[in-house]
């Protein structure tokens, strides 16, 4: 079965620019912005601007210049947003959400950095 990309996405007109976006950091191959409704004093989604559905499509057909931007990328916005690890602060979460059981709702690739409070646990045991 074929991965199955919907080109009317939201995120698919942001990176066309039809629809503005509050960009943290944009690179050759990815688009980093705050998330529209936060959840946490900070929120910034990232995405490749390939057309990839979910991390596992991303890990299967992206090519290796696309896969390294897109992960240090991730690494700078946690720098730019002071969040990193090695700032010696309390740290962030990163969430995938994937396909219905993960509850994705813009079926673009996109990691969320929610940062800034303590969060608690997602699920009881994790
Ligand atoms: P998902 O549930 O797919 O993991 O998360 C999608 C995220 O995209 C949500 O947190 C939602 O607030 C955010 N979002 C939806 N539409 C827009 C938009 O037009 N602009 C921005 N910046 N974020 C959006």
């Amino acid at each position: 079965m074929a991965y199955d990309y919907d080109p009317e996405n939201i995120f698919a007109k942001i990176l066309r620019g039809e629809i503005p976006n509050d960009t943290v950091l944009e690179t050759d191959h990815c688009l980093a912005f705050r998330d529209i409704a936060p959840q946490a004093p900070d929120h910034v989604l990232i995405i490749p601007k390939g057309a990839y559905v979910s991390f596992d499509h991303f890990a299967a057909e992206a090519g290796d210049a696309e896969i390294v931007d897109y992960t240090r990328t991730i690494g700078k916005v946690c720098k730019m947003l002071g969040v990193d690890l090695d700032a010696g602060v309390d740290g962030y979460r990163m969430i995938a959400n994937t396909g219905k059981n993960g509850v994705q709702d813009v079926p673009h690739l996109h990691v969320h950095i929610l940062a800034g409070k303590f969060l608690g646990r997602m699920l009881p045991n994790i």
